[in-house]
């Protein structure tokens, strides 16, 4: 059993040392259950779109000459569909994560993290008139994944695009603080309470399902970012408000060995 540890102790007894073997199945059992719960999750969050496109499909066929009923049900199939896709592109990274935490270490330019993702989440911020504007600054080095980390971020920015008004700015800055790199995805959209704030770095945790279905959403987003900074010995924080836009800040830890690379003063992407 991969998840199996074995503590080893030795202890003096009298004019002995004895060696002590201990099996630690507590983690074991954590970790199925964690994966267990995945499983019942992901089998419920694949159901529901895949029911309801089943359902949709019998509508259309049992009204085949009302076309404005054809038009709307035919919508929401679609609508249904590119969630189930995102759930599926999302399942996909989740697993990707899981095999590959700490395989990489390779040194990762930040700004090029940024700049990429933000490229990768163009499409969906032009269809929206949502500017993603990049504020110009220093480089930073860090270590990991690049991948991953454009993954991360790429989740991040599209949360902020999602989650905010038309033809409103999401500004992607990033800071150096001591040995961390601070990696930020501020927007102008809904915000969040301090109790909801709590909770969505859970998996399959959305505020609200009906507004979050009618995004794409699938609650899987934020607990990768998580999952990404954990791997790559940083952690996610948020600074929101209702109604006041939402900061989503990666920190991650600086690669010691590297120097900042110059200065590349990209702007909007
Ligand atoms: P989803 O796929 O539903 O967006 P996430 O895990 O990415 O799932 O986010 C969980 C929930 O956190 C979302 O359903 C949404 O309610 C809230 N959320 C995430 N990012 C933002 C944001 N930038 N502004 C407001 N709410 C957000």
């Amino acid at each position: 059993n991969r998840y199996r540890s074995l503590h080893v102790r030795v202890a003096p007894l009298g004019s002995y040392y004895v060696l002590i073997l201990c099996d630690d199945f507590t983690e074991a059992r954590r970790v199925e259950e964690i994966r267990r719960d995945f499983v019942a999750n992901v089998s419920h969050e694949l159901k529901t779109p895949v029911g309801a496109i089943s359902l949709l499909s019998e509508a259309i066929a049992g009204s085949p000459d009302d076309a404005d009923a054809v038009r709307r049900f035919s919508g929401k199939i679609a609508q249904e569909s590119s969630r189930l896709t995102a759930l599926v592109q999302e399942i996909i990274d989740l697993s990707r994560l899981q095999d590959t935490a700490g395989a990489d270490d390779e040194p990762v330019d930040a700004r090029d993290v940024m700049s990429e993702a933000a490229a990768r989440c163009r499409f969906a911020a032009d269809g929206k008139d949502v500017r993603l504007r990049i504020e110009p600054g220093d480089t930073y080095c860090v270590r990991g994944s690049r991948e991953l980390l454009i993954t991360a971020v790429k989740n991040l920015i599209d949360n902020a695009v999602a989650y905010s008004p038309e033809h409103t700015v999401v500004d992607l800055w990033m800071t150096g603080d001591g040995d961390t790199v601070r990696l930020s995805v501020t927007d102008q959209g809904i915000g969040l309470a301090d109790e909801e704030t709590e909770r969505i770095f859970e998996r399959f945790y959305r505020v609200d399902t009906a507004r979050s279905r009618s995004t794409g959403g699938t609650g899987l987003g934020l607990s990768i970012v998580k999952h990404v900074a954990m791997s790559h010995g940083g952690s996610v924080r948020v600074k929101s408000a209702p109604g006041a836009g939402s900061t989503f800040t990666l920190v991650l830890p600086l690669d010691a060995g590297a120097s900042p690379a110059p200065d590349d003063a990209s702007n909007d992407v």
